[in-house]
């Protein structure tokens, strides 16, 4: 079970999004495949629009989110994590 960060209800892996924080540019994005290494949080798809950057959030990525980036309406099949 992971808890998702936006609401923090406990669900199964399956039915969160991951979301990992890109490092180089400080920004947390979708981890669409769930490969991405480093560290990483979960959120229900419908809590994505929902989602700020406060403190729960910087505390699971390690103070380093510069900029949260998750748009809302997103398909997560469409989006390119090698832009
Ligand atoms: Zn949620």
């Amino acid at each position: 079970m992971r808890t998702c960060l936006a609401c923090m209800r406990k669900k199964p892996k399956g039915e969160l999004v991951r979301l990992f924080l890109d490092p180089e540019s400080g920004l947390v994005l979708i981890d669409a495949k769930a490969t991405m290494e480093g560290r990483g949080g979960y959120a229900c798809r419908e809590c994505l629009p929902d989602l700020r950057l406060n403190r729960r959030i910087q505390r699971a990525f390690r103070n380093g989110v510069k900029q949260l980036c998750v748009a809302q309406d997103i398909d997560i099949k469409e989006i390119n994590l090698n832009p």
